[in-house]
């Protein structure tokens, strides 16, 4: 019986435990939080990432030790790969951890981003306006997430207010400063590297936002097939420079044709739940195929699917479920004001029976702002 550990016990965690199931597997989860919603499903260690006797808990009672949480101390990653096998290896969760080391490394890999600079003072930041432009954000280098950390400039009167903001945090997580990129559309690479090297991805993935949050996804993209290519040959490259063993997500902006990387997650990634139905094998199942080193599963689509985030709470079920192609997962959450609570999958075999769904679940719920740009990037 081998038992898979996870730091985290969010949704990430859960729907791991749910694809490992069938493969036999047993699961084990350290989260800080007992009501951790993974923790309905695997059974738990409740403490801190930083809590040693926590720590050596976890590793005494799993083979080997994976994330759903990128932002587990360096140094607790490390501690435990003295004790078990852990992947994806510390040193990818160390680059994706931080925006600048991230950003370097596209950069040395040829994968082009937008302009940016580290900043340390407020001279810094005026010194880094003026040569990247307006519109810039400044984001924290550590520890941002779903848009927070976060500050847009639109104009020299936003720096006094985006100093105020985020100043106080130069020291503890840095800051960089980043040219605004007026993309046509945001893409995501999700893809799967084995123990053995072999590396799978499933084709690229639209993905729109709302206030920094993901709130919708469609796979395949309407993109032609170069710009997959370029896509999936990227993700490629960082996969092999970070010898990474795992799923990971590389997002993108898609500007004048032209790719540029925005960040690297190095787990499996909300705009891939959607491989979960719309794909051979799903994100979570060949996560844990890869970082137990058995054979990977085919990432073949299933006809094309569209994941639509519910966030804050739950809606009705019921427009969802009486599709054909409806697939629903509530996460077992307390609702909250911008929490991920649960999401909908809706896959067909043609884009135009998608679009004719999406408009009839967005009318039921009352969500066709949600569904609108989803319809129309399918016609
Ligand atoms: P992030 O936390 O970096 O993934 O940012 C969250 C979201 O904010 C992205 O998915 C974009 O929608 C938006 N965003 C972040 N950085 C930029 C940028 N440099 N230019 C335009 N939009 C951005």
């Amino acid at each position: 019986m081998t038992t898979v550990g996870i730091l985290g016990g969010g949704q990430l965690a859960r729907m791991m435990a749910l694809a490992g199931a069938p493969l036999g597997l047993r699961f084990l989860v350290l989260d800080s939080a007992a009501d951790a919603c993974a923790g309905q499903f695997a059974p738990m260690v409740v403490g801190d990432y930083t809590d040693q006797a926590a720590l050596a808990e976890f590793a005494s009672r799993v083979d080997v030790a994976t994330f759903d949480f990128e932002n587990v101390p360096a140094e607790s990653a490390s501690w435990l790969t003295e004790r078990v096998p852990v992947f994806p290896i510390p040193r990818a969760l160390a680059v994706a951890q931080d925006r600048l080391a991230e950003k370097t490394l596209f950069r040395e890999l040829d994968i082009p981003v937008p302009p940016f600079a580290a900043i340390a003072s407020r001279e810094q930041l005026d010194a880094a306006v003026a040569e990247i432009g307006l519109p810039c954000i400044v984001k924290t280098r550590r520890l941002g997430y779903d848009g927070k950390g976060q500050f847009r400039i639109k104009s020299v009167a936003d720096i006094d207010a985006a100093w105020q903001a985020l100043g106080t945090q130069a020291e503890s997580v840095g800051l960089i400063v980043e040219a605004f990129v007026a993309f046509e559309r945001e893409l995501s690479v999700v893809a799967v590297r084995g123990r053995d090297g072999e590396f799978r991805a499933w084709p690229l993935t639209e993905n729109w936002h709302v206030d920094g949050v993901l709130s919708a996804s469609l796979a395949p993209a309407t993109v032609d097939a170069a710009l997959n290519e370029t896509a999936l040959a990227y993700a490629r490259r960082l996969g092999e420079a970070l010898d990474y063993v795992g799923v990971l997500a590389l997002e993108l902006f898609c500007k004048d044709g032209q790719l540029l990387a925005n960040e690297l997650a190095p787990r499996v990634h909300n705009s891939g739940h959607w491989t979960i139905e719309g794909s051979e094998t799903s994100q979570f199942q060949n996560h844990l195929r890869a970082v137990l080193g058995i054979p990977l599963g085919s990432t073949r689509m299933l006809g094309h699917a569209c994941m639509l985030n519910w966030i804050g709470a739950m809606p009705d079920a019921g427009p969802v479920l009486i599709e054909p192609g409806g697939h629903w997962h509530d996460y077992g959450k307390q609702p909250r004001d911008g929490r991920k609570v649960g999401h909908a999958t809706l896959r067909s075999d043609t884009t135009h029976e998608l679009a004719a769904t999406l408009g009839r679940v967005g009318v039921a719920l009352e969500r066709q702002a949600q569904v609108a740009p989803v319809i129309q990037a399918l016609r």
